[in-house]
C-alpha cells in the first residue's frame, strides 16, 4: 500500500523507525528489533540509507521483510550525494523488483573531502524525486527542517527549496525532530501559507540517552528547550532515569502534537523495540 493513501485518512498514524546493519553480521538483531517493533501494528516502519550507500542492499532487505513477512507497510530511504546517477538507479530497479512502494527521497550529508557538485551525481534530493517518478509507481517521501536545514542561509531559502521537492513530485514530508512543538506549529503556518499542501508527518526522537544529545546537537544545531535541558542536567547520567524522561518528554510532544491535529507521527526509535513499545502503551487510550 501507498503510504500517502494511509496518511490521507483521517486518523493518527504512527510509524516507527529502524537502521539496518553496517555489516551482513549485525543483520539478525537487527532483524529481531525489526520483528518486535512491527509486532506493534504502526502505519509503517522506515529502513534508514547509510550515509555512504554501504547499507544500501540490508535496506532493501530489511524493507522487503517487513512489507513480505511481517505485514506491515515498509518505507525505504534514499540518498543520492554519495553515489553515481548510475547507482542509484540500480537501487531504484532493485527496489521496484522488491515490491517495494514507498521511498523517502533524500541527497544525504556530502561525504568529507568529495568534490561536489560532479557532474555524474544528483546535487539535490529534488533531482532524485524525479529520478524516481520517472522510473514507476512509487509513493515518494522526502525530508523537512522545521528549524532550517543546516546549510541553508536562512528559513524563507529552505522553505523555497522544499516546494521545489514537493513540486518535483513528492507525496509527503517527514519532519527533522524538534523539541519545542511551537517550532512545527510556525513552520506549518509557514509552509501552507506558501501553497505546500501534502502531509507533513512529525519527527519526533525519544532521547534515551546523554550521547544521543550530544551527537544531535553538534550535527543539527536542533534548538533545546529549558524543559529538555533540565531533564538532562538532572538525569543525564542516570541512564535508567534518563530514558524514563526522555520517553515520557516524548510522549508528551506527540499527546501534544494529536491534540493540536497533527495527525502523522513519525518516532525516531532506532532499533529499540523497548522505547517504540513504551511510547505506544503511554497513548493506548488516545490511538
Ligand atoms: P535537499 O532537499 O537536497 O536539501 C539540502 C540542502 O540544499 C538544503 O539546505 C536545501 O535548502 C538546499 N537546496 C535544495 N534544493 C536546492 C537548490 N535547487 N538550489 C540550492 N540549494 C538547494 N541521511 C542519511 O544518510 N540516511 C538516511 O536514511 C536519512 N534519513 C533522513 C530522514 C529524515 C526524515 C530527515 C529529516 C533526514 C534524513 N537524513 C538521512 C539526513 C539528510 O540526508 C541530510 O539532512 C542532508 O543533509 C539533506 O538531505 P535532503 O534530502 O533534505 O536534501
Amino acid at each position: 500500500m501507498k503510504i500517502i493513501d494511509r496518511l490521507l485518512e483521517d486518523k493518527i498514524h504512527i510509524s516507527f523507525e529502524v537502521f539496518p546493519p553496517k555489516t551482513d553480521a549485525g543483520y539478525e538483531k537487527v532483524r529481531s528489533a525489526t520483528e518486535q517493533i512491527a509486532g506493534l501494528h504502526p502505519s509503517y516502519i522506515s529502513v534508514t540509507y547509510g550515509a555512504g550507500g554501504g547499507t544500501s542492499k540490508n535496506t532493501a532487505k530489511i524493507a522487503s521483510y517487513i512489507r513480505d513477512e511481517l505485514g506491515v507497510e515498509s518505507l525505504a530511504h534514499l540518498t543520492c550525494a554519495s553515489s553515481t546517477k548510475a547507482e542509484v538507479q540500480t537501487v531504484i530497479e532493485n527496489l521496484k523488483a522488491l515490491g517495494i512502494e514507498n521511498i523517502l527521497a533524500l541527497r544525504g550529508d556530502i561525504p568529507e573531502g568529495m568534490v561536489f557538485p560532479s557532474e555524474d551525481r544528483y546535487h539535490y534530493a529534488y533531482e532524485l524525486v524525479e529520478a524516481i517518478r520517472r522510473s514507476g509507481d512509487f509513493c515518494i517521501g522526502a525530508a523537512c527542517y522545521p528549524e532550517g536545514h543546516v546549510e541553508s542561509v536562512n528559513k524563507t531559502v529552505d522553505i523555497g527549496h522544499l516546494k521545489e521537492k514537493v513540486e518535483a513530485g513528492c507525496d509527503f514530508v517527514t519532519t527533522q525532530m524538534f523539541f519545542d512543538n511551537n517550532i512545527l506549529y510556525n513552520y506549518l503556518y509557514r509552509i501552507r501559507e506558501k501553497g505546500i499542501t501534502v502531509p507533513v508527518v512529525a519527527g519526533i526522537m525519544p532521547v534515551t540517552n546523554i550521547s544521543q544529545i550530544k551527537r544531535i546537537c553538534s550535527m543539527s544545531g536542533t534548538y533545546l528547550p529549558a524543559r529538555f535541558k533540565a531533564i538532562v542536567d538532572r538525569f543525564g547520567d542516570n541512564p535508567a532515569a534518563m530514558k524514563q524522561a526522555g520517553i515520557a518528554y516524548a510522549t508528551e510532544q506527540i499527546i501534544d502534537l494529536i491534540a493540536n491535529h497533527v495527525n502523522g507521527i513519525h518516532v525516531y526509535s532506532m532499533n529499540k523495540p523497548d522505547v517504540a513499545a513504551q511510547i505506544k502503551n503511554n497513548l493506548s487510550e488516545i490511538l
